[in-house]
């Protein structure tokens, strides 16, 4: 089962039902501000690069992928956190090939993820050995759909080229496309080397951050070109240049986006922990996909130990749906509660309901065409209740403290009832239910 659709953005075009405003003419608000507020950001042009039945970049819709952290030798776990990361909405699952049990345990990660029904592509993350991998293990080249090279790690002097060109090889014997992923922590140190002494020489010489920037969009593209001279189709590249600062990602993406054509991978590496890894990625992305820049996104976030891998999903999709670009799941809008409101109710209410919704989402976007664009509110008390409660499709305005103990529920912008007592989340989570049913169209 496939929770989010890549190719099929949502369609506004609602049927009529006999709800108060949900005729032909109603479009949600969250689809207004994507269509009308937020008129579809304008994108860089790059070309598109087919990943199994996914493509990234082309004018297509922004990809959420996302990377196991199991070790794939082990390939019962891996194949149950890759359906978790896709049950969560990831579109492509990068796995690490790390060594020939890893690389031995591809098919058989494929073949059990095919058997349960997950469609999901896989990328494999090489460093040192991928040229030895690849051609060693047949089956590896065959069940992956993507491989991701490192310039920086897949060898050193003279071995460097012909293990590079090996994978590029390989690539093309299995039609398979390549991300050339450059990574602040693991800098072709030759090129940099070079680049830092031609920048002595120099009258003004750079900044040597400047110089590190520049080395690796350099390298990257240098990497890209031979992949080329090889024989590698223009169509079957990706670039990323990961950093992990937020001022260095938007400035060597900026960049880079404006040197070439080729798909890029966005992201902020190594991120972090908790709030710190969401605020930086979100910070750095947002501004890049703001101008255009980005055709497939992943957040590096650290779980906590134990902690949900699936977080990383959640937080990429949350990023471009509340920028606009994609819907995926009903988002709950809710006050932060203040002194009107000193019960815990509404904020279990905001909560109930935001998980209510994502655990049926993977049934309703089966389903229901346009679900995702659904804005729900929940509201702390009278101040901004109704109001905001009107400006969604469904609302409810819990009563604060001294307030009639009452929770009007507004329905496309109209009071439609109101909800006393014990059970209102219970009861209001069977409107929205119901409200879904009613409103959006049945798939063919
Ligand atoms: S809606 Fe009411 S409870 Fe919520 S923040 Fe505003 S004033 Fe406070």
């Amino acid at each position: 089962m496939q929770p989010v659709r890549h190719a099929d953005l949502p369609s506004t075009d609602v049927p009529g039902t006999d709800l108060p405003g949900t005729g032909p003419e109603r479009v949600s608000p969250e689809a207004e501000y994507r269509s009308v507020v937020n008129p579809a950001p304008r994108r860089r042009q790059s070309i598109g690069v087919k990943v199994g039945a996914v493509t990234i970049g082309g004018g297509h819709p922004i990809v959420v992928q996302s990377m196991t952290n199991t070790d794939t030798a082990d390939a019962l776990g891996t194949v149950r956190q890759v359906q978790a990361l896709a049950a969560a909405g990831s579109e492509l699952v990068r796995i690490t090939v790390n060594t020939e049990e890893a690389a031995r345990q591809i098919g058989r990660i494929r073949e059990l993820l095919d058997a349960a029904g997950c469609r999901v592509p896989l990328i494999g993350d090489f460093h040192y050995n991928g040229h030895l991998l690849l051609t060693r293990y047949p089956d590896c080249a065959e069940g992956l759909a993507k491989y991701r090279i490192n310039p920086g790690n897949v060898g050193f002097k003279h071995k460097r080229d012909s293990q590079f060109a090996t994978m590029i090889e390989t690539a093309i014997r299995y039609d398979r496309p390549v991300r050339i992923g450059v990574n602040w922590g693991s800098l072709d140190g030759e090129l940099l080397t070079r680049m830092m002494d031609d920048n002595a020489r120099l009258s003004e010489p750079r900044d040597a951050r400047e110089v590190t920037r520049e080395a690796l969009i350099v390298s990257a593209l240098e990497s890209a070109r031979r992949a080329e001279a090889i024989g590698l189709a223009r169509d079957h590249i990706v670039l990323s240049c990961k950093v992990s600062g937020v001022q260095d990602l938007i400035a060597v993406y900026t960049d880079l986006g404006a040197r070439c054509d080729y798909a890029l991978h966005l992201g902020l590496t190594e991120a972090g922990m908790g709030s710190k890894g969401i605020v930086a990625s979100a910070a750095g992305l947002a501004i890049l996909l703001q101008q255009g820049i980005g055709d497939t996104i992943r957040i590096s976030l650290t779980p906590e130990p134990g902690g949900d891998r699936t977080t990383e999903v959640i937080v990429a999709q949350e990023i471009l749906q509340t920028m606009g670009f994609r819907s995926f799941t009903p988002l709950v809008t809710a006050c932060p509660g203040c002194g009107r409101t000193t019960s815990t109710v509404f904020q279990e209410l905001a909560d109930k309901i935001q998980s209510f919704v994502r655990s049926q989402m993977p049934i309703w976007g089966e389903r229901y065409v346009g679900v995702e664009d659904m804005s729900l509110a929940v509201m702390g008390c009278v101040v901004n209740g109704p109001g905001e409660s009107k400006h969604a499709d469904i609302g409810i305005s819990l009563p604060g403290t001294g307030e009639v103990p009452a929770a009007p529920v507004f329905i496309d912008g109209e009071k439609a009832m109101t909800l006393r007592g014990e059970g209102i989340a219970e009861e209001f989570q069977r409107i929205v239910e119901e409200y879904v049913e009613r409103r959006y169209a049945r798939r063919a």
